[in-house]
């Protein structure tokens, strides 16, 4: 994903943050006078924590574009990170939709700016597994094995679905592998694994939640294809899988560990 699916998200936040500063201290102006009749100091402390408040988010949501657009780790903690995009999201949700931006186009952007950030932390991931979570619907309505719920393994790699691509690209970088029917199964095979990173296959919505729900834990978002509408034998780049895969593979492992090492110096 390129920097203009970053902008989208960026942009709207930044602009709605600068619209609420201003409807904010036009409403400061109109009530500072009744202010004043209770307090002579209350209308510099209401104004004084309002533009506190905007400071701050300010300055989160800038490192965070900041972070996102060069790839460097800006802030020294993920955390702060994922609750500044995490508190932003639905905030860029609604005023994208009053001024007629689609929640999709929306949701790409978000991913890429999480994919960005995640990439930029790198450094902060815990050795440790990698889980590649993936939705039922790319496996084909035709298939009669059931490979869901730790049943991967009863794929007998026809190839008539991607999954046999998904399932040789895991066994050979040794990931762990789930499919899930849904949110539920997702986060109980999450808390059984306890993987330091997830690579996650979705649609919009699904990745959106889930990078959401995951959080701190680093989760890279593959959005998959819908060549038959929604839920139902979609599919998945395996050259984008791959590369997520190979991305957390250098960080997780024994090498990554090397490597994260070297980079902090
Ligand atoms: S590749 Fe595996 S999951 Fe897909 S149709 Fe064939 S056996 Fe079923």
């Amino acid at each position: 994903m390129g920097l203009g699916d970053k902008r989208l998200f960026i942009s709207i936040a930044a602009g709605g943050l600068f619209l609420l500063a201003a409807f904010v201290g036009v409403a400061w102006f109109l009530i500072a006078p009744r202010l004043a009749e209770f307090h002579p100091d209350l209308p510099g402390a209401v104004g004084l924590a309002a533009v506190s408040g905007f400071a701050v988010i300010a300055i989160g949501l800038g490192l965070v574009a900041l972070s996102a657009v060069t790839g460097q780790r800006v802030l020294f903690s993920q955390r702060i990170t994922a609750t500044v995009i995490r508190v932003l999201f639905p905030f860029v949700l609604m005023l994208a939709a009053i001024v007629g931006i689609g929640k999709d186009a929306v949701k790409r952007s978000f991913i890429a700016v999480n994919n960005a950030l995640v990439g930029a932390g790198r450094d902060t991931i815990r050795p440790g597994k990698v889980l590649l979570l993936l939705p039922h619907c790319l496996q084909a309505t035709s298939c009669p094995h059931k490979i869901t719920g730790g049943l991967i393994e009863n794929c007998r790699g026809c190839g008539k679905c991607v999954i046999a691509g998904l399932l040789a690209l895991a066994h050979e970088h040794g990931l762990a592998l789930t499919v899930a029917t849904g949110g539920t199964l997702a986060r109980s095979v999450i808390g059984e694994i306890d993987p330091a990173a997830i690579i996650a296959v979705a649609c919009e919505t699904d990745l959106t939640s889930g990078i959401r729900d995951s959080y701190p834990l680093p989760v890279y978002g593959v959005l998959n294809e819908r060549p038959h509408g929604p839920c139902c034998d979609t599919t998945v780049d395996l050259g984008r899988v791959d590369d997520a895969i190979r991305f957390f593979a250098e960080w997780c492992d024994g090498q990554g560990r090397g490597r994260a090492a070297e980079q902090r110096g």
